[in-house]
């Protein structure tokens, strides 16, 4: 008979719930299984569609009825319940699977991800993080040195997202235009200044921050999706003879949807001539939104001449094109960097970098605080970070990948999505009934438009994107693509065709109506020919299921 009273029956049934805090290798085996049944479940509903199990209803109304249950449950049934939340998901590594930019993470990255939420270190000081926070600084490092920093004098720290990379440039130059903000609160206004195809991450740091959206100046991008300069140098001029502070100007380094990268060199000059002609007491902080290009550093000092990984001609160009831009990034203040995008990561693995630790001296959270880095040769990053717990997981995942790689591999995955996307845009380039329209981007991104017959591709997409008259066209032809994404999607889910997405307003034309494209993101590993093929004839036979409707 147990005599235990009640709560110790609960207390010991769940401590086999928790990892074993000395060495027990029957519960490791039990611990271990758990996770090998769910992934059994997991991989169950795995097929040749992209998505894990089907796509159901996703049903609110009940999921709001949910409350705790007096009774708990086992870990068994709990992991069971757990993995139906997966269902529905898109496989993102899956060779039909062009969705978006979100990674297929990496074994190694699983696992540098899982042993911290296993130990759970925090990363807000050394104490409790030991050399997970060793693991921080060797990735900063690592990265700072890539990317052209000089590694001794920078600084790097994992934040909560691309977005956060973005808050801490912005910061730092609110800091810089505007001493003594962080203690008296915000007492000129400031602007941040940034493309117009920067991502909406500028907008909410603006907000966040206090200096509102409306202090967000959207300069113009060329129709290859880059700031214009000299859109660029008229506004920012305008800003300064105006007499407002520059808290920020963002380069985007890669555009989300477009792969658009801003020509980060000319902006410096021009910032730092305007600095000279105006005599302004501070230097703008220039911050490089590189969340997504970031990765193409590998590339800095590879060969494109004698090319000896041997890539096609085409992917050589196409990466020497975006090289050219990325070695530009040593010449900005901080730089933002997602490992969860084109670094293989689960969420959320994001980097912020700044080209001299010195400069978070002014985020410490009292004047009187030890400075920056290593005092004492001690690391405490929580005396300058916006967050006090900081997950390990984004660090040891990030550092997983490098190890994983190194630059070779690194070079050889990006080298092949490029590959594999350059094919896709050969054949729709080549073909009369579609139309890239990104041309100028030469990343892993291709955006596209597919026209009934009769359309001539040679001079119709630039007329109806032009000329207002034609306001009428082109909005048929939003609804022929909308309907030609439809189609295909469905097609992907039987496993036939290929997962892509629909932008609906990949840009305005000139008299402000939204142009919808189609999307390509090949961000997949597993990405083959077979899978540009499959994507193409999709396309056709959806062409051909409304040549009816639309002639
Ligand atoms: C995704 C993205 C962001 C935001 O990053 P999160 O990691 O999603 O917060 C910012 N800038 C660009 C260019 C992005 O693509």
């Amino acid at each position: 008979m147990n005599l235990d009273p009640p709560y110790l029956q609960y207390l010991k049934s769940l401590r086999q719930a928790f990892p074993q805090p000395v060495s027990d290798r029957v519960h490791d085996a039990y611990f271990v299984f758990s996770f090998l049944r769910a992934l059994d479940h997991l991989d169950s509903m795995k097929s040749a569609s992209p998505v894990l199990g089907q796509p159901a209803r996703l049903d609110y109304t009940a999921a709001r009825e949910a409350r705790i249950a007096s009774e708990p449950l086992l870990l068994e049934e709990v992991s069971n319940r757990l993995v139906e939340h997966l269902s529905g998901l898109f496989i993102w590594g899956h060779p039909r699977a062009q969705i978006n930019v979100v990674p297929h993470p990496t074994i190694a990255s699983i696992i540098g991800g899982l042993l911290p939420s296993i130990y759970n270190p925090n990363l807000v000081s050394e104490e409790s993080s030991r050399r997970v926070g060793i693991a921080e600084v060797e990735v900063s490092a690592m990265v700072a040195s890539l990317l052209g920093y000089d590694a001794a004098k920078a600084a790097g720290l994992f934040t909560f997202g691309g977005t956060a990379t973005l808050l801490y440039g912005a910061k730092l130059g609110l800091e810089r235009a505007s001493p003594g903000t962080s203690l008296t609160g915000i007492t000129e206004p400031a602007v941040v200044i940034c493309s117009e195809r920067a991502h909406y991450a500028c907008h909410t740091v603006a907000n966040w921050l206090g200096l509102g959206r409306d202090q967000v100046v959207t300069v113009p991008a060329t129709v290859d999706n880059e700031i214009r300069i000299d859109e660029f140098t008229r506004i920012l001029k305008r800003e300064i003879v105006a007499g407002r502070k520059i808290a920020a100007i963002v380069a985007t380094m890669g555009t989300t949807d477009h792969f658009g990268v801003d020509d980060l060199h000319a902006m410096r000059q021009v910032r730092d001539s305007l600095v000279k002609e105006f005599a302004l007491p501070y230097t703008p902080w220039l911050h490089a939104d590189a969340v997504i290009g970031w990765a193409w550093s590998v590339f800095s000092d590879y060969p494109m001449q004698t090319n000896p990984l041997g890539f096609r001609p085409r992917t050589v160009r196409a990466l020497a094109g975006v090289t050219r831009r990325m070695q530009a990034l040593s010449e900005a203040d901080s730089i933002g960097i997602d490992f969860h995008k084109t670094g293989f990561t689960p969420y959320v693995s994001s980097l912020f970098l700044v080209h001299d630790a010195a400069e978070l001296q002014t985020l410490t959270r009292a004047q009187d605080e030890t400075p920056y880095l290593f005092h004492d040769g001690h690391y405490h990053p929580g005396k300058y970070t916006l967050e006090t717990s900081r997950s390990g997981s984004g660090a040891m995942a990030a550092l997983a990948n490098l190890l994983l790689f190194g630059k070779e591999g690194f070079r050889s995955l990006l080298g092949h999505l490029v590959t594999m996307a350059e094919l896709l845009r050969e054949q729709l380039e080549g073909h009369s009934a579609t139309t890239v329209v990104n041309r100028g981007n030469f990343g892993p991104v291709t955006l596209f438009r597919v026209y009934p017959d009769g359309i001539d591709t040679f001079s119709f997409p630039i007329r109806e994107q032009t000329e207002a008259g034609l306001v009428d066209d082109l909005r048929r032809h939003n609804e022929y693509n909308r309907r030609i994404y439809g189609l295909v999607q469905q097609d992907a889910l039987r496993g036939e065709g290929v997962v892509i997405s629909l932008t609906d307003c990949y840009r305005e034309t000139t008299y402000g109506e939204p142009i919808v494209a189609l999307k390509s993101y090949i961000l997949s590993p597993f990405c083959e020919e077979q899978y540009i093929e499959a994507v193409l004839e999709s396309i056709w036979k959806a062409r051909g299921v409304l040549a009816e409707e639309f002639g």
